[in-house]
This record gives C-alpha cells, structure tokens and sequence, in this order.
C-alpha cells in the first residue's frame, strides 16, 4: 500500500489534541469540583447523623430514669462524698441502665449535676469511673445556663477525643435548670466511619468518570479517524491520483463528516471529468486517451487503432453556424462512443477528428465493427434548428505493431485515413 504523508500544519495543535482538551478537561474539572462538594456534604451528613443518633439516646436515658424514678434530680453531700438522687432513689453507684445503654448502643454516657459529673460509663486509665470532675465551662454556659442542647466534634474527655451531645436537665416544673446529659462517641470511631465513606464514594466517582473520558476516547478516535480517511483521500486527489478510493464507510456517514466525504467524492469525479473529458463531446479528450494507450502498451495489451474524420465538417460550419458544426460533433462523438462499449473506447483526437481504440481485436475485426460504425453514423441526423442534417465520415483503421511506437501505429491509421479521403471519403480503409 502507497504511504500517504499528511503533513502536520504549522504551529497548531493536532485536532485529537483539541477535541481531548475540550471533551476531557471539563469532565475532569467537574469531576474534581464534585468530587470535593460531595466529600464534604458526606462529611456533614454523617456528623449530623452521628449528632441525631446522640440525642436519641440522650432522650432515651432521660425517658427511662424519669419512668424508673420519681421527682427531681438532687445532690446531698455527706461527709464530703457527693450523693446523687432521683427523688428519694440514691443513683450515685447505680450505673446499670447507663451502662445498658452503653452496651446497647455503643455510645458513652455522662450525666452533670450542675457542673459536676455524677454517674458516667466513661472510666479512665485504671478503668475507674471518670465521676466527680467538673465540666467544659465552655459547655457548661451554653448548655446550662443558656439551656440549649449543643454538638461538638473534637471534645477532650481524659486523654481521648470524642464528639459529643449536650443536653439540659430540666427540673419536672421546667423552670430550673438542674444539669445536663452528655452522649460521647469516640471521635476515630466517626473519622473511619467518614473515612470508609468518602473513600467509596471517591472510588465511585473515580471509575464514572474514567469510564465517561473512555467513551469521549473512544468517540473521539473514531471522528478522527474518519476525518483522516477524508485528508488521506483529499491528498492523493491533490497530488494527481484521480482513482484513488475513499472508505465506503465514510461516505455512508449519515452525519456532516459523511456529507464531506460524499462532496470530497464528488469534487474528485468533477475533477476527472475535467483532466479526462472533452467539454463539448464529454468522451475522453486526446491527453487521456494517449495515456490510456500507454497503459495498454506497458501491459502488453493488444489493440487496433481506427483514426475517423467528419467528412466536409467546414460546410456544417460555413453553411449554418459554428453551433450546428458543435451539434454534429456531439451527436458524432456519441455515436462513436455508445458503439465502441465492449470493444475499447472512443476519444476526440481534436477537431473533427476521433480516434478509436479496439482492445484485444484484430485489425480485420475492428474494421467490420469500424463499417458498423460508420453505418450508423450515416443513419443518425443532426437535428438543429429545426433542420435535419446526415453525416458521414471517413476512417483508417490499423492493428498497432507491437514492435513500432504508439506515434509510428497512430500514423499507420492516419495514412489510411487519408487514403479513404482520397478514395471518395465516406468509407473505411482498413486491414
Ligand atoms: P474533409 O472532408 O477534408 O475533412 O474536410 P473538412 O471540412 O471536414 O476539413 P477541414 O479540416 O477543412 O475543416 C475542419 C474544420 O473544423 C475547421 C475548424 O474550424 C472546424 N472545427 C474544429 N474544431 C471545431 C469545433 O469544436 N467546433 C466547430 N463548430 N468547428 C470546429
Ligand atoms: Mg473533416
Ligand atoms: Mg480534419
């Protein structure tokens, strides 16, 4: 196969180039904006969601002590120890329902009398109970002295990090504030929770968008390629190779590139009839038809030439206009072409000239088709203007020497013709 250069034009980008810069780089800065807004919009939904499962359980413990016990939540202190009450049932050491609690949902219990921590299932390094410590004076004036519920994400209890729900206890009047309920969950227990999310979700996002920038690839190759095939055809038709072929699968594109190819088609067959056709007659001109010959000749084809000439074509002329002289030589040309299919071709050899190529047929052939010829030129009147006008003509008909020059057999065959003029015109001299 003939390799066709396509030469890259100066200074610019290669069109697959553009089309990836324009298909993927939104894609991607889509995808990262995405990417980042819905990290953080998970990040929030869990927190919320963790805040949310806090104060449930915060209004479950409350629920269950205030079924379990009567009256308000009391604190006596004897001999220095701190005596937390519900009504008249002493709670300080009883930490079973908060532990139950605990156990069943897996979140840290503290409840405050005031600022002081009174029963709690969080213990510290020695597994002891983290009871008696003040709390947060940051937490404490929102949530008791404000009285509004409130959520951290990085509260320090011990050494360890939770996020935590603080809740009022409120006395069965409403009116006073007594303490408040603090619902704690590890903090690395959301952070991985957060973190196994937003990784998924990542991976998600990651896997639609290569899969997205694999169909633009894909897509993208496949336009190129097709606009290819068009510039790879347009750059034999450019450098003279009027036979090349372009892809049947372009030109079946029902789409706009389609349409290019079926134009680039067209502009070539335009193209050709121009190099290879003779504008008035539309039968092959000279120079095509001496190519034509060549070829045969390199292939070794066998052929007999027949060299024909209008008789007295001057008088159509003089007698009634340069167009009826145009009339006869196109209904001549036509004559002579429809009668030479199957046999060769016909050419306009110039003027009222025509030259007829018989391939692979002996000289005394062509000369009875040359007579059929003939025959049916006489038959055939040029109408024009009205006015009906018969034609004849004389040929020379000479099967080419292998061995003499193309020019050498032409001139065989134009001898002849002369001699069929001479002879009285309106016949064949042949072999
Ligand atoms: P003969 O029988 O000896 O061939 O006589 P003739 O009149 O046919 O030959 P001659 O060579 O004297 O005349 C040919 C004329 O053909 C001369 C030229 O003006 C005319 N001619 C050449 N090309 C064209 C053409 O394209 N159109 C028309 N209308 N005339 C043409
Ligand atoms: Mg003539
Ligand atoms: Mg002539």
């Amino acid at each position: 196969m003939k390799f066709v250069h396509i030469k890259q034009i100066k200074g610019s980008r290669s069109l697959y180039g553009s089309f990836l810069y324009i298909a993927l780089f939104p894609l991607f800065l889509f995808g990262i904006v995405m990417m980042i807004y819905s990290s953080y919009t998970l990040t929030r939904n869990i927190q919320e969601e963790v805040s949310n499962n806090l104060r449930n359980v915060g209004v479950a413990v409350l629920a269950a002590y205030e079924a379990a016990y009567q009256g308000d939540y009391n604190v006596i202190i004897v001999d220095g120890r701190v005596e937390f009450y519900k009504g008249n049932t002493l709670l300080s050491g009883d930490n079973a329902l908060i532990d139950d609690i605990r156990n069943d949902t897996g979140v840290d219990i503290s409840i405050f009398f005031y600022d002081t921590r009174v029963l709690t299932t969080i213990t510290d390094a020695e597994g002891n109970r983290m009871i008696n410590k003040g709390a947060n004076t940051t937490i404490l004036n929102t949530v008791v002295n404000n009285r509004t519920d409130c959520f951290y994400n990085n509260v320090l209890i011990g050494d360890k990090r939770y996020f935590a729900y603080y809740m009022p206890i409120m006395s069965w009047d409403g009116l006073t504030c007594l303490g408040m309920i603090g619902m704690a969950t590890p903090a690395e227990n959301v952070t991985h929770m957060v973190r196994s999310s937003v990784i998924r979700n990542l991976l998600i996002m990651m896997l639609a968008m290569f899969i997205t920038a694999w169909f633009i690839l894909h897509f993208t190759s496949g336009l190129i390629d097709i606009i290819r095939k068009i510039m790879v055809f347009l750059t034999e038709i450019s450098g003279g190779n009027l036979s090349a072929e372009l892809d049947p699968k372009v030109i079946s594109r029902p789409d706009e590139l389609g349409e290019m190819g079926r134009l680039t088609n067209k502009l070539r067959a335009s193209l050709r009839k121009l190099i290879e056709r003779d504008a008035l007659t539309e039968i092959y001109n000279r120079r095509y038809c001496y190519r034509k010959l060549e070829d045969m000749i390199d292939k070794a084809v066998p052929y007999t030439l027949a060299v024909g000439d209008i008789d007295f074509f001057k008088h159509f002329n003089d007698e009634f206009g340069h167009d009826c002289g145009d009339a006869v030589l196109v209904e001549v040309a036509h004559t002579l072409n429809d009668n030479m299919r199957g046999n060769g071709f016909a050419a306009r050899w110039g003027g009222e000239e025509f030259l007829l190529v018989f391939e692979n047929i002996s000289g005394m052939a062509a000369t009875l088709v040359t007579e059929r010829i003939l025959d049916d030129v006489r038959q055939k009147l040029v109408e024009h203007e009205g006015k009906f006008h018969s034609v004849t003509m004389s040929f020379g008909v000479a099967q080419a020497d292998p061995l003499l020059s193309l020019d050498a057999n032409i001139d065989v065959a134009d001898q002849r013709l002369y001699q069929a003029k001479e002879g009285g015109r309106n016949r064949v001299v042949g072999e």
